[in-house]
């Protein structure tokens, strides 16, 4: 139902990602020209790339590090997300569980780890990034998602996660929405923070480490170059077109057309939006409680996310998770009339209280989905080349693992992590067009049905749920 105040609380609001669009936002570092050579290239200036570029020259000082990204760094995903840092590796425990049951034991562990890694390098290199570590809640608000979360918090608990069941008075004394009915509050697996922020501040740290960093500079073309490979570049409208030579190169280039042919079948760009109110006056804060100031979402199939900034305003995104035929990624599809006045008619529905709130911004962006709702792992041209993709919605944590992997790979010894299950498997692939749209298509107007039917999965669902493939944001 479109609530009437949803158009005049919109009408406002600019078209661009909060987090990218005030005055701390990093001025561009020059595009690249000429040709170069480095030790290692990184392809991408996301999360996955910055991590890389800087713990390849914390483990090694002296390694030459060039990085690249066709925007700036930290435009695409990685600075217009959630925030939501959490401790999974596998997007939850469930799927967790359900794809790499021999070894999940192990990937909680690391994926623990790797949160209290990402808190401590935030602490060392002092990045301001308001990370609070105040956990995720997680709400129901259909009775029928009530037995889900208790086996959830069942399943945590057997990983030695320390939850809290909380039920309908519980749950509205933490946050005071009329439309929960109980929920699951983990304080210790999820930490929020700002996004753009903590883009910018790994890369500066990578900068004062003496990482090269040019930006508006897109990899063209990867080819063999003797015993290394060869880059080839395009930069902005004023720089001449360039080449590095590299003894490696990690690819972290996420959803965006894969300069490996064989990720095409792995991965599809999938586009998920937000919203940001402008900040809640005293007397707003009040009426929602929300003292502990935890990450939020609802359990639906086509779930919201939810989260106070640190000037108290409300993030509020997710449910819809749009597909465009034949893996397009544009600019143009950062913006849905229909899924913002949706998204403010949820806003609304979950806060009543808050009738008058105006949004200030409506943003979209893109997610690389892989059937397994997990990144996956590889390496081309011989070992010089690693890669890690398919973060699927839950990269802002996982993604330093990520890159963790890849040097990992490049090494060329086995490691812990290369031993993994996790690493050494592969999602099912997509099929090609047309098959693929009709195929995610019909999922997602089947997952909408399930939502509408009290979870119950139709026939569609159950045999993919047999098959181990899915389709997620
Ligand atoms: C709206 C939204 C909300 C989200 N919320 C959350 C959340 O709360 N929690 C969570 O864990 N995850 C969330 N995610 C997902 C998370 O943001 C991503 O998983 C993560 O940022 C991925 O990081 P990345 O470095 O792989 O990708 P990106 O940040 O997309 O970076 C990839 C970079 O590669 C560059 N690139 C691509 N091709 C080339 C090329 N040929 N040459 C040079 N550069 C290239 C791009 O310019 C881009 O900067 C969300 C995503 C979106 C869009």
């Amino acid at each position: 139902m479109t609530l009437p105040h949803t158009g005049r609380a919109l009408a406002d609001a600019a078209p661009v990602p909060y987090w990218l669009d005030r005055p701390v936002r990093p001025d561009p570092l020059p595009p690249l020209s000429g040709s170069h050579t480095a030790d290692l290239l990184v392809v991408g200036g996301g999360y996955a790339g910055l991590w890389t570029a800087l713990l390849a020259t914390e483990a090694d000082p002296d390694r030459d590090v060039l990085l690249v990204d066709a925007g700036t760094c930290g435009w695409a995903a990685s600075g217009r997300n959630g925030g939501f840092c959490a401790a999974s590796l596998t997007h939850g425990l469930a799927n967790g569980v359900e794809r790499f049951p021999g070894e999940i034991g192990e990937l909680e562990r690391l994926g623990r780890e790797n949160l209290d890694a990402i808190a401590a390098t935030v602490a060392k290199y002092d990045i301001d990034c308001d990370l609070e570590r105040t956990g995720e809640l997680a709400v129901a608000v259909e009775p029928y998602q009530l037995d889900g979360l208790a086996a959830d918090a069942e399943l945590a608990r057997r990983y030695g996660h320390d939850v809290r069941l909380l039920d309908r008075d519980e749950v509205r004394a933490e946050v005071a929405s009329p439309t929960y009915l109980g929920g699951m509050w983990d304080a210790d697996r999820v930490a929020l923070l700002d996004p753009a922020k903590l883009a910018w501040g790994l890369r500066r740290a990578a900068l004062d480490l003496g990482v090269r960093v040019h930006e508006h500079t897109r990899v063209t073309g990867l080819a063999r170059d003797g015993t290394a490979l060869r880059a080839t570049t395009a930069g902005g409208t004023d720089a001449a077109p360039g080449a590095v030579r590299a003894r490696q190169v990690v690819l972290a280039t996420n959803a965006f057309p894969p300069l490996l042919r064989r990720l095409r079948s792995w991965l599809v760009p999938v586009y998920d939006y937000a919203l940001m109110t402008e900040p809640l006056t005293a007397a707003q804060r009040d009426a929602i409680g929300w003292r502990h100031r935890q990450g939020l979402a609802d359990t639906g199939n086509q779930f919201h996310y939810y989260r106070l900034t640190a000037d108290n305003r409300i993030l509020f995104g997710g449910y819809d998770a749009i597909y465009h035929y034949g893996n397009r990624v544009s600019p143009a599809l950062e913006q849905r009339a229909a899924t913002f006045t949706a998204l403010a008619s949820h806003f609304f529905a979950t806060f009543p209280q808050l009738d008058g709130l105006r949004f200030s911004h409506r943003w979209g962006g893109v997610i690389d989905t892989c059937t397994r709702f997990c990144a996956f792992f590889g390496t081309a041209y011989e070992g010089r080349l690693a890669y890690a993709a398919g973060f699927t919605g839950l990269g802002v944590g996982a993604t330093r693992f990520g890159a963790r992997v890849t040097l990992d790979l490049l090494s060329g010894t086995e490691t812990p992590l290369t031993r993994l299950d996790l690493v050494r498997s592969k999602p099912l692939p997509f099929p090609p067009e047309p098959a693929r749209s009709v195929g995610i298509n019909l999922t997602r107007w089947s997952l909408a049905r399930a939502d509408a039917r009290d979870g119950r999965r139709n026939l569609w669902l159950r045999t993919l749920d047999r098959l181990g493939l899915g389709f997620d944001s």
